[in-house]
């Protein structure tokens, strides 16, 4: 696409319209600017329901909402579908292709307000995406909740009891908040959804495994909120191994190492060549999900290229307190993309990769782009942290409130309660709202989920 000429207005160029870049574009409504909001796709994502989708809890469209759409009164913001391919700081110039399409179009810009979010990370081992697919957007949400459906067609047609076995046995890597919720709600569609549906087998039987390399879940909480969260684990059928690392994962299933056994191991002189077998072992499974591992955009590593500036250890780009970069201050990076530390308690930490960071970051971010233009000094981002909360299942959740007072804990049916309402409340549009409360409504009386079609084309899928 040719640029227009020199134009008076200036030009924000917004890349991704996740948390981060909606949040931006919005703070620009009213003002004396020109804003393009660039994604790959189509819509907005609310990233924190999509477990329900992948386990067919939820439809598509009711977790997303059409960017255009979003933005049809604000008339300063143009809206380009485009996968930014590279930046270039010096001359100010994006480069970006359409869905379908090998034409590389340029785009130039004044400021640039990067929010392109994170990839899964396989520590090294990309080999293992294929067999343990993971879940950041709508495709990969789709394509889990058609593996994990189809895992229990194949096992009521399935003769051999191995074979079987291996197709009833889910394993989850990683108990992060999303490993949480997928193993959870994994256990109950096999303990109360498909009984009762099937003749051959007897779905409740499926094993849903957790794997975490660390010593507990939910290592983000509270060690007591983490201690809740495993017993809710274990009270819905979900076979959680903790210190479990996984080595290797292939088409038939995983190797795993069980960290304390092998930590228990060395400590002795001469183990036997059955104990040390014991400190590894196989789990054969056709349904491997990765919930392990998150690493910033690669478009970090392009602007690393372009301006010199950090990465740390996941990609993300090391910003300055403003957002902004060193040698670039007119390019900010924003949510799971930048890299910042804070002050907690006398410690520096992370600034952490969750949804309100990335909103605040956002308004933050666009707020000194305006400041900028007005010749007047940026502001340094502070993160306002609300806390935490992460469900299990029906009932089960966890949640650990910032308030005024001091720390607000509490877990069971009430945290479930509040970690509902609360998605209910975030979610974008009121249909989706109205449609979410609807579906889980119906779910939770009837056990049932709403989202299980699965379309003639995915079938024949591999
Ligand atoms: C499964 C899951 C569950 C989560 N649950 C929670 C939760 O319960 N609570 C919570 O606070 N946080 C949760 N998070 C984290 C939260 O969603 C992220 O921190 C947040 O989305 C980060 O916002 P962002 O704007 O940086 O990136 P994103 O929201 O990921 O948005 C990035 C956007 O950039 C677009 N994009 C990417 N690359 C390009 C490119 N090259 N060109 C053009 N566009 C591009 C993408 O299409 C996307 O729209 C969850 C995340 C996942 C994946």
């Amino acid at each position: 696409m040719a640029e227009q000429t020199q134009h008076p207005t200036p030009h924000i160029v917004i890349i991704g319209c996740g948390f981060g870049g909606l949040e931006a574009a919005k703070v620009f409504k009213g003002k004396a600017v020109r804003v393009t909001l660039m994604d790959r796709t189509n819509h907005h994502l609310f990233q924190p329901l999509l477990y329900q989708v992948a386990t067919a809890g939820l439809a598509a469209p009711t977790i997303s909402a059409p960017i255009r759409n979003l933005f049809r009164q604000q008339l300063n913001v143009t809206t380009l579908l485009g996968d930014v391919r590279s930046m270039d700081a010096n001359a100010k110039q994006i480069s970006f292709v359409q869905p379908g399409s090998d034409v590389q179009h340029t785009l130039s810009f004044d400021h640039l307000i990067v929010a392109a979010g994170a990839t899964h990370s396989y520590f090294g081992n990309d080999a293992w995406e294929q067999h343990a697919p993971g879940l950041k957007t709508l495709q990969d949400a789709m394509a889990l909740r058609r593996k994990i459906l189809m895992a229990f067609e194949a096992a009521e047609a399935e003769e051999d009891a191995a074979r079987r076995e291996a197709l009833l046995t889910f394993v989850v890597i990683g108990a992060g908040p999303t490993g949480v919720e997928m193993a959870g709600t994994m256990a109950e569609i096999a303990r109360h959804t498909l009984p009762g549906e099937f003749r051959r087998i007897d779905p409740a039987s499926a094993k849903v495994i957790l794997l975490e390399g660390g010593s507990r879940v939910l290592q983000a909480m509270p060690e007591n909120l983490s201690e809740k969260a495993l017993k809710q684990l274990a009270a819905l059928g979900v076979d959680v191994r903790l210190n479990a690392k996984v080595t290797q994962i292939d088409a038939q299933g995983i190797e795993v190492q069980n960290l304390a056994a092998k930590q228990a191991l060395e400590g002795k002189t001469a183990a036997s060549w059955e104990e040390t077998c014991a400190s590894s072992y196989q789990i054969h499974s056709k349904t491997v999900i990765w919930a392990a591992g998150v690493a910033a955009s690669p478009l970090g590593k392009q602007l690393a290229q372009s301006t010199g500036c950090e990465l740390d250890r996941a990609g993300r780009v090391k910003v300055l307190p403003d957002l902004s970069l060193p040698n670039a201050p007119h390019i900010s990076v924003i949510g799971d993309m930048a890299s910042l530390m804070r002050e907690v308690a006398g410690q520096s930490v992370p600034v952490p990769g969750v949804s309100p960071a990335a909103k605040q970051m956002g308004r933050c971010a666009a707020a000194n782009v305006l400041r900028r233009m007005q010749g007047q000094s940026t502001q340094a981002f502070r993160y306002a942290d609300y806390g935490n909360l992460a469900t299990i299942g029906r009932n089960a959740a966890v949640v650990d409130l910032a308030t005024p007072l001091g720390a607000l804990r509490f877990s069971g049916k009430l945290a479930w309660l509040f970690w509902l309402f609360a998605h209910i409340y975030f979610l974008i549009g009121f249909r989706n709202r109205f449609v979410v409360l609807a579906d889980w409504t119906t779910a939770y009386l009837s056990f049932s989920r709403s989202a299980r079609v699965v379309a003639e084309a995915d079938l024949n899928k591999g």
